[in-house]
């Protein structure tokens, strides 16, 4: 499975991006990742992130502050909608990702 913002998390983890949107040693390349794969309405963001699975993104770099700034990301209150519902629908299959879960969601 190809999911667009799996492949960012990777990145970042491969070439030391940290998850703060105001860094000057890494440019906040994360953020910029973050944001060009949501595009003017988010929708590729909001796809990807649906589309998550819990197992193995709990296994990455920086997980769970990569998933906070993605949701934060999201441009429409629908989208946010979208995607905590298709985080829900996936509880119990990694306990870590329902805790950060339920931390943005709720
Ligand atoms: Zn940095």
């Amino acid at each position: 499975m190809n999911n667009p913002f799996v492949g960012i998390v990777q990145t970042a983890g491969l070439l030391g991006w940290c998850m703060s949107g105001q860094c000057t040693t890494c440019g906040s390349m994360f953020f910029v990742a973050i944001d060009r794969l949501a595009g003017e309405r988010g929708d590729a963001l909001a796809d990807a992130l649906c589309q998550l699975d819990p197992r193995t993104f709990v296994a990455l770099h920086q997980w769970e502050s990569a998933l906070d700034v993605a949701f934060r990301t999201l441009r429409q209150s629908s989208q946010q909608d979208m995607v905590s519902r298709a985080w829900l629908a996936k509880a119990g299959q990694s306990p870590s990702f329902d805790k950060v879960v339920r931390s943005l969601v709720l």
